[in-house]
């Protein structure tokens, strides 16, 4: 069994390994980099070519996992796609998406490689994919022996799954990317039960240490409380917050804070491709049950779309000039150029009454990861808009990742007695923690941290 992690940039990028099982070919992920553009931001499918793909895992529906799907499937059409019902729902709308703002990047920007896939590409993909139920074993034949696929719910965002491959008397476990407690709005990942030979398994946190004294609850009680402290001081509040998942868990974490009287009612502004999402969590919420979020939510807490034609620097909404102080709901969660909290960011930064309060994982790179490094008073420089401004907003942190502790990986990889343990989604420096402390507790087992487009032998 041979594996090929085809994200050319390693790290967390381009989502997206080839598994080479006795004759079975396997590609699991299929993502964009979001830190690339163009044709650079697909994972290195180049590798595949001249071989057969027979299945497409898709463990859920974040860009950095879903995002190249049509390109794969236009070049692979003899694959078949599986992934959990939940994700079914939510692939098409965050693929076309996608497919909109590569075209407003190709006429903004210049870019001609976009878009990557069109609509229709999408609309026909939509139509190939085999959603199965969590839970429910499904039998794929190849050959003279049955490929058997078995997905659990892994928390992290609705849909998102871990795989039980089982295959002539190997089996394998994906991980995906997951979280083990509660979230507002989604039911807590599970484990699986018994053993298995590979584990796959994701790394995100692995440089993160926990800290004893928090946990999800008293983030979330500190959230509420820190909105409530700047809003009622008259300054503004910019919540970066990914649209798929987090900006819905954010929402219905104010509106329980206004239900229970903790946090008084303000104007909320929300973005384009969270709000829409809130329809298909509505209906998965109704349908398939495992999330908690109806779209009555947006209407209770008479939720605004930033306005398309936002100035950043015409210095409204709560800039220096002062408008009426606001709760902005805005993606992208790393403050990404061209978004809408990166445009709400350039307005609200130079007054002191205002706060950016981080939510979820930055990468380093980004603005939101630069803005997370800038001291009180210095100039924070907004490229994209060609706009300096200073530091005098205050900017907070608060745990609340979708991402497992690493502890609790670790302590699943212990329990799954795996042969060998790929590591996957995390930086060098997470995935160095976990292959130290496997090593140490694991010390049969074999610790893979796959070079992206070398192959490496599993068993
Ligand atoms: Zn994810
Ligand atoms: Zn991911």
């Amino acid at each position: 069994m041979q594996l090929t992690d085809l994200n050319s940039a390693g790290g967390i990028g381009a989502n997206c390994l080839f598994l080479e099982w006795n004759g079975l070919n396997i590609v699991i992920d299929s993502g964009l980099n979001p830190k690339k553009d163009g044709l650079d931001a697909l994972p290195a499918f180049d590798c595949l070519e001249g071989k057969r793909v027979d299945l497409i895992l898709v463990t859920h529906c974040h860009l950095d996992h879903i995002g190249a799907l049509p390109v794969l499937v236009r070049r692979h059409p003899e694959a078949r796609v599986i992934m959990s019902l939940p994700s079914h729902v939510l692939a098409a709308r965050m693929l076309h998406n996608s497919c909109n703002i590569m075209m407003r990047l190709r006429g903004e920007r210049g870019i001609a490689d976009y878009p990557l896939y069109t609509h229709r590409e999408v609309t026909h993909l939509h139509k190939k994919i085999s959603a199965i139920l969590y839970y429910r074993t499904c039998r794929i034949e190849h050959g003279p022996h049955d490929l058997e696929v078995t997905m659990n719910p892994v928390g992290h965002v609705p849909g998102a799954a871990g795989f039980r491959l089982n295959y002539q008397g190997i089996s394998v476990y994906i991980t995906g990317d997951c979280l083990f407690t509660p979230q507002r709005i989604l039911d807590s990942g599970t484990k699986i039960e018994g053993t298995c030979d590979i584990l796959i398994t994701e790394t995100t946190r692995g440089a993160t240490e926990r800290v004893p004294t928090s946990d999800r609850e008293s983030e979330v009680t500190r959230l509420l409380a820190g909105i409530g402290e700047v809003m009622g001081a008259g300054g503004s509040v910019l919540i970066p917050a990914f649209a798929f998942g987090r900006m819905q868990e954010i929402l219905s974490i104010v509106h329980d804070g206004w239900k229970r009287g903790i946090l008084s009612p303000c104007p909320v502004y929300g973005s384009g491709l969270g709000i829409s999402l809130a329809d298909y969590f509505d209906e998965i919420t109704r349908k398939l049950g495992g999330l908690n979020f109806r779209k009555s939510i947006l209407r209770e807490l008479k939720l605004r779309a930033l306005p398309e034609d936002f100035n950043p620097t015409g210095g409204m909404h709560n800039g220096r000039n002062g408008q009426v102080p606001a709760l902005y709901v805005l993606s992208s969660g790393m403050m990404v150029e061209n978004t809408p909290s990166y445009a709400a960011a350039a307005a609200l930064l130079a007054n002191p009454r205002n706060a950016v309060f981080f939510v979820g994982y930055c990468d380093p790179d980004t603005p939101g990861g630069r803005l997370l490094r800038t001291a009180p008073g210095e100039p924070f420089l907004f490229e994209e808009l060609d706009h300096t401004t200073t530091l005098d907003a205050s900017v907070v942190r608060f745990d609340l990742s979708s991402h497992a502790d690493r502890e609790e990986l670790l302590h699943q990889a212990e329990a799954l007695q795996p042969q060998a343990i790929v590591l996957t989604h995390g930086d060098t420096e997470a995935r160095g923690w976990f292959a130290s402390q496997l090593s140490g507790s694991l010390p049969d087992a074999r610790v893979i941290d796959p070079q992206p487009l070398a192959p490496v032998s599993l068993l």
